[in-house]
């Protein structure tokens, strides 16, 4: 007998919870970096969604984007631990402010790491969005300067957020459970 999984999903926040938090954090970056030039690195891919509508807030006149792959996760929904550079930033940042927007900080490897690296070149300064914040988890301290939502351990998807690269198109931010059920195939 085979046993597959059923994914469940719970609404943790709606697209309009969602808007309303990016609204506000846009808001304070634009009083923050207005002066500032900046350089916006997306942390793909989970960040995506989070990224194109933050920026797209964002009055701040002297900004570009740039994009980093950073990997832990693989396919699984338990952290590997090891966390790699993928693809490291384009951009010149030596005169720059650099927005580092991420999807979510869990135990913070991945942000230890890539803060380590970025701490290596010159710029003018960091400022971190994490658009989710699951501190009760965290192993390594990571100085987030903003986070959309507190959210408790748990497995989130939904706005960018994927499980095995599913669920990132969902307009909202879901909480997923599996229910192994034997024999049986649902999904
Ligand atoms: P950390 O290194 O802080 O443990 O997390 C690294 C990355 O793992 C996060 O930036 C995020 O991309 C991914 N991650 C952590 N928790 C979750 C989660 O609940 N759901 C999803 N989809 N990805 C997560
Ligand atoms: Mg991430």
């Amino acid at each position: 007998m085979t046993a597959k999984g059923r994914d469940e999903l719970t609404l943790c926040f709606s697209p309009e919870e969602i808007e309303a938090r990016v609204s506000i954090l846009a808001q304070e970056l634009n009083s923050k970096l207005a002066n500032e030039r900046v350089v916006a690195v997306c942390v793909l891919r989970g960040a995506v969604l989070f990224f194109a509508d933050l920026v797209r807030k964002l009055s701040i006149p002297n900004l570009v984007f740039d994009f980093c792959t950073l990997s832990s996760y693989g396919d699984k929904d338990v952290s590997s631990g090891e966390v790699s550079v993928r693809t490291w930033l384009s951009q010149d940042i030596s005169d720059a402010h650099v927005l580092i927007v991420e999807d979510i900080v869990d135990t913070g490897r991945s942000m230890q790491t890539f803060l380590a690296r970025l701490a290596l070149c010159p710029q003018k300064g960091i400022t971190l969005c994490a658009l989710l914040d699951k501190s009760e988890s965290r192993v390594c301290a990571v100085p987030i300067d903003y986070a959309c939502f507190q959210v408790k351990a748990g497995f989130y998807v939904g706005y960018g957020l994927d499980f095995a690269q599913r669920y990132r198109h969902l307009p909202g931010i879901y909480t997923l459970h599996q229910n192994w059920v034997a024999g049986l195939f649902f999904s």
